[in-house]
């Protein structure tokens, strides 16, 4: 299924939510090609060949950006209940264990096809491969998310440091036979994942407009010292994005200080990871000199408070971010903690938790706070903020046609503030990303979904059964886990950022 796009195309009776003027007027598009070339008021002057497109009754914004997920995850919603951080990763290995390529690419569309129903054009995909990133992997991504149509940042997640070894302490913890499973559990080196990623970065096959590459190590405790030094040659080698999940649970932060004798941001800063192509997700238990070591290296922050309040890690400070001018986007994380790809709600609860960490309103997020972290904030992020993120001459044409006539925008009293505050993705009518309609009715252009479906079902069993042993085994520990991993939680640590009683913190 393919659909060729005309030379010229002009949008004409829509709404359009301006973000950076924070407005939101009746205007018209004029594209050419994959780019917005003009923005202007109604009756806008085109080209006498450019096909019209009909937005009337439409509310049209700029694609959203999803600073943080995981493709792979998409498979994993709704398999965790009271799942802290620790108990994620004490599951990870039952709950997508066994991916090869087809699988990969499988996660990746239905990824990408949830993005796209709820109005999401780009994203940055930690996504995994085991036991090391492969050409074969990242390719079946990277070709999942351009069969959609969806801009993607792909960084293969990685650690060559098993969990049980990354937690100070935990090993030891454990009962047998436990232990002696753990034990077992080995890594790939460094040196593997480095070769394996230069391999790729040398023979990137896609577009980088569409589909750029990244390095995505994956949690400080869990990378070591040499493998954190390799990523950061590499990607200044290859002039590319490291993406890494930083001080997002609480545990972490603690155990950070037990193995460094120093936070995990200033550890990162020492080895020289932290730079303008180096985003820490969560980022949630980073102190005020953490904070000041990322603005000064001009890195930037995925903020994903829906994951963060699911699986218990705590509220980022943001408006704390923002006032120290650090680039931020919002995020959803991966289907596995969040439970899906929604950045209207990822943009609702960015605003909503902001309230409750400071009593001031003035300085709470706002709707137009937010539109900006989902749209060209995020977009920063992806090191896309020059041509993805909003709706202006010389961006792409990634836009979002939302129905007027849907509950959510009866009555229409603020646009903006209903995208955020009222919108859950069902006004989603049409997407265009590029200039291409790849979402058109609520119905894919560019994707057999019926089929995805069934590939989806038919994997998702496949892994139940493949991995009903390694469950069995995982949710036998996971009281031990807990029990250690929550031991670290009510330890003192220097900043707070959960509502937490029992540990002195309110
Ligand atoms: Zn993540």
């Amino acid at each position: 299924m393919t659909q060729t796009t005309p030379t010229y195309q002009v949008i004409r009776g829509g709404l359009l939510l301006n973000v950076q003027e924070r407005s939101v007027a009746p205007a018209d598009i004029l594209i050419k090609g994959d780019t917005v070339i003009e923005v202007g008021p109604p009756g806008l002057k085109a080209p006498e060949d450019a096909a019209n497109v009909d937005a009337s009754d439409r509310l049209i914004m700029p694609g959203l950006v999803n600073a943080h997920t995981h493709g792979h995850g998409s498979l994993g919603k709704g398999l965790g209940d009271r799942w802290s951080l620790e108990l994620l990763l004490n599951a990870s290995p039952w709950i997508g264990g066994g991916s090869g390529a087809e699988d990969i690419r499988t996660a990746a569309l239905l990824n990408a096809a949830e993005m796209v129903l709820k109005g999401c054009t780009a994203a940055y995909d930690m996504y995994f491969e085991f036991p090391t990133p492969s050409i074969d992997g990242m390719t079946a991504a990277g070709a999942a998310y351009a069969e959609v149509g969806v801009r993607v940042v792909l960084a293969p997640m990685m650690a060559d440091t098993p969990f049980y070894r990354a937690i100070p302490g935990l090993l030891d913890a454990l009962p047998e036979p436990h232990r002696g499973h753990v034990e077992k559990i080995a890594a790939a080196t460094h040196e593997e994942h480095l070769a394996a990623c230069g391999a790729m970065l040398e023979n990137w096959p896609f577009d980088r407009d569409q589909a750029r590459p990244a390095l995505g190590p994956t949690i400080p405790l869990h990378c070591s010292d040499d493998f954190i030094r390799g990523c950061r040659d590499l990607a200044n080698d290859y002039q590319v994005g490291v993406q890494m999940h930083l001080a997002e649970s609480k545990g972490q932060a603690v155990a950070g200080i037990k193995r460094y004798g120093k936070t995990l941001t200033a550890h990162l800063d020492e080895l020289g990871l932290l730079g303008p192509r180096f985003t820490g997700a969560h980022c949630i238990w980073l102190d005020e000199d953490d904070l000041k070591r990322m603005r000064d290296a001009g890195a930037t922050i995925a903020h994903n408070p829906g994951s963060n309040l699911r699986l218990g890690c705590g509220i980022a400070p943001a408006r704390q971010i923002l006032d120290l001018e650090i680039g931020l986007g919002v995020g959803t994380d991966g289907s596995v903690s969040s439970d899906n790809q929604n950045m209207f709600e990822a943009m609702r609860t960015a605003a909503n938790v902001s309230h409750i960490v400071t009593p001031d309103p003035a300085d709470w997020l706002g709707t137009w706070d937010v539109l900006e972290l989902g749209t060209s904030g995020a977009a920063g992020v992806l090191g896309m903020s020059d041509h993805i993120g909003r709706i202006a001459p010389g961006f792409k044409a990634d836009i979002v046609f939302l129905d007027l006539d849907n509950v959510t925008f009866v009555p229409l009293n603020d646009a903006a503030n209903q995208i955020v505050n009222c919108e859950d993705s069902s006004a989603v009518d049409s997407v265009m990303i590029g200039g291409r309609m790849v979402l058109s009715g609520r119905k894919f252009t560019t994707l057999d979904y019926a089929g995805l479906r069934a590939r989806a079902g038919a994997l998702a069993q496949r892994f139940r059964e493949v991995n009903s042993g390694t469950r069995v085994r995982m949710e036998a520990m996971a009281e031990f886990v807990s029990h250690h991993c929550t031991g670290l939680v009510c330890e003192h640590y220097h900043v707070q950022r959960r509502l937490d009683p029992s540990t002195g913190e309110v």
